[in-house]
């Protein structure tokens, strides 16, 4: 199944339009109803790509990854060391067409295919997602600060849907494809990851408790802008578009 977020209304997807279930908030306490329902023979309405607001609205817990890639590791000068786990805080999460304020001229993307978990260590699905970062502030300091450089508002678009495991074919080989207006500037396999999705929620769930709705930014591939040379970063009237297979795409816009 795929649910969205649109206009501040839980959804469930029929191909190109939507059935209304409920307030966007209400998905988990409800999950088990949800999911196991026929919304086919209930009316579906059509949906407005720019009315889609992040699926998973008030997670209590995000996570990220950093340097779950190899090629993002070369990359970042810490190859085949563990992953470091940080935080994006829930204000940043926004709809996969916002627009969003660039608050400096370093800001950077980061394509990320993001877990929601469910009840019981359970993935509830799988959604696209941008791990976008202020890669001054990140880097301003002795020590890095990620948490803060990556929750400016707006820094977290999410979806355009959440898509139950069910739905995919392989979660652990899915393609990533992040392109800045237009220009594919990241490319990689979920297949690819370091600790993948299941060791990820293991790794966690052995140091906390992992809440339903909560997030995992599972890491981004090689390929973004503060690595190249020159460092490039996105500029206000930039488009960037981001694809996983089976997913669906998201589209945000900078300004
Ligand atoms: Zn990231």
């Amino acid at each position: 199944m795929r649910f969205a977020n649109l206009a501040g209304r839980l959804v469930v997807l029929h191909g190109e339009r939507a059935v209304d279930v409920g307030a966007a908030s209400s998905l988990f306490d409800r999950w088990d109803v949800l999911t196991s329902t026929d919304w086919s023979r209930h009316e579906a309405g059509p949906v407005d790509p720019a009315l889609l607001g992040p699926p998973i609205v008030s997670p209590r817990q995000i996570f990220a990854v950093g340097l779950n890639y190899g090629a993002r590791a070369d990359e970042g000068g810490l190859p085949d060391q563990t992953p470091v786990v940080f935080t994006k805080f829930a204000s940043c999460l926004t709809g996969a067409h916002a627009v969003i304020d660039l608050p400096t001229p370093t800001v950077d993307w980061e394509i990320e295919l993001v877990a929601v978990m469910g009840e019981r260590g359970q993935v509830a699905g799988f959604m696209v997602g941008q791990d976008l970062t202020e890669r001054r502030e990140q880097f301003r300091g002795a020590v890095p600060q990620f948490s803060l450089a990556k929750s400016h508002p707006g820094f977290g678009p999410t979806g355009p849907w959440l898509v139950t495991p069910d739905e995919l074919d392989d979660a652990d080989d899915l393609e990533l494809i992040c392109a800045v207006n237009g220009e594919v500037v990241q490319q990689a396999r979920t297949s690819e990851l370091i600790v993948p999705v299941p060791a990820l929620v293991a790794r966690l769930s052995a140091q906390l408790t992992l809440l339903p709705g909560d997030l995992i930014f599972t890491g981004t591939p090689g390929g973004v802008g503060h690595h190249r040379n020159p460092p490039r970063y996105l500029a206000p009237g930039d488009v960037l578009t981001s694809s996983i297979t089976g997913l669906g795409t998201q589209s945000v816009t900078f300004r």
